[in-house]
């Protein structure tokens, strides 16, 4: 079979790899951006997004990524709909298969991936994402003004996004399945210290119900014991999930669970493979720095391509 080649392949159409593509794009590289789904990644999973510079009124996850796509697009942002299901980086050019078979080759690869929230799994979580269910106190604290919200988790995001939420929320209840927190200490402290902040330890949430938004949680401690937690609003930061399935793990160097390392030019372990946000090791997960991630690893790249050339 035909094998495509192009200079510069972008993996993932989330904000990291349309912001790729539209530097790639501009800078005339033979490009092309392959997702297997709609443009977006997990902005897609956003209701309204008050923090992304340029926008002042807000606007919805999905007109962002419309915009994003629309500007890469005016450049002749070239894009393909497919899933790849393998990769192989030892031999040059790189090469990438896909579920249909067909193979594409690359000279430099930017992984943009992507993560997702690590879910609960208990009814009304999926039917409720958006209407009080949420992943991300920093996009979505601002809701909840006045009102009695739920954090799940006991590590440094969940301490330290529930201190966030008490800017906003009048009450702000922890709960943790154990009966310590995992966050460092000094997160604790002042989680403790917050007299807007209780805690319900021991205890898992077991649904999340409601009418047309979160109106409740359903508890099981472990001693077995229900009970019932009437909210406004659940945030669950128990982890964050590389999308990192298709990846040569050990080759990348992967750590953490799974996350990409790099260097501040988004230059993984491998010559010639960049990776750009939310795949990344790092500690800060927003749309902003994914954006400017993929800025990066284009103008990186473009770099390795004029070595290689000349
Ligand atoms: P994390 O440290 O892995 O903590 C996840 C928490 O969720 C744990 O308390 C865990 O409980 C709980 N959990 C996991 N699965 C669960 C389930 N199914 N049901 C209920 N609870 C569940 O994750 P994170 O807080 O997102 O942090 C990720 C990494 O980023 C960590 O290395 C963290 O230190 C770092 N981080 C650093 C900062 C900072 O330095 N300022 C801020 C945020 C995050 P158990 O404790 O029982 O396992």
């Amino acid at each position: 079979m035909k094998t495509t080649h192009h200079d510069l392949i972008i993996l993932g159409a989330g904000p990291a790899g349309l912001s790729a593509g539209l530097y790639a794009a501009r800078a005339r590289i033979d490009h092309l951006l392959i997702e297997k789904g709609a443009a977006g990644g997990q902005i897609l999973l956003t209701d309204w997004i008050d923090n992304y510079p340029g926008f002042p009124d807000g606007l919805s996850g999905f007109e962002l990524a419309e915009k994003m796509e629309a500007q890469a697009r005016r450049f002749g942002l070239n894009t393909l709909t497919a899933n790849v299901i393998s990769i192989n980086l030892l031999q040059t050019p790189k090469t990438l298969t896909l579920e249909d078979g067909s193979e594409f080759s690359c000279n430099t690869l930017i992984l943009c991936t992507g993560a997702r929230a690590r879910r609960l799994g208990v009814p009304g979580e999926i039917e409720f994402t958006g209407k009080g269910v949420s992943y991300c106190a920093t996009c979505d604290a601002p809701f909840y003004r006045d009102m009695h919200v739920a954090v799940v988790g006991g590590g440094n995001s969940a301490v330290q996004e529930a201190a966030h939420l008490t800017k906003f929320a009048s009450r702000v209840t922890l709960i943790h399945r154990r009966d310590a927190l995992r966050a460092t200490k000094i997160v604790q402290e002042r989680a403790f210290a917050n007299d807007r902040i209780d805690f319900i330890w021991n205890s898992q949430v077991t649904a999340i119900e409601g009418e047309k938004g979160v109106e409740r949680l359903r508890l099981r401690d472990t001693a077995g014991q229900e009970s019932t937690l009437a909210v406004d609003g659940i945030f669950i930061l128990i982890g964050v999930l590389p999308n990192n399935e298709i990846l040569p793990l050990q080759l990348l160097k992967a750590e953490d669970g799974g996350f990409i390392p790099t260097d501040n030019e988004t230059c993984t372990a491998v010559p010639g493979v960049f990776a750009a946000g939310d795949i990344r090791n790092k500690r800060v997960r927003q749309i902003v720095n994914a954006a400017g991630e993929g800025a990066t690893a284009v103008l990186t790249a473009e770099h390795y391509l004029n070595n290689l050339n000349s």
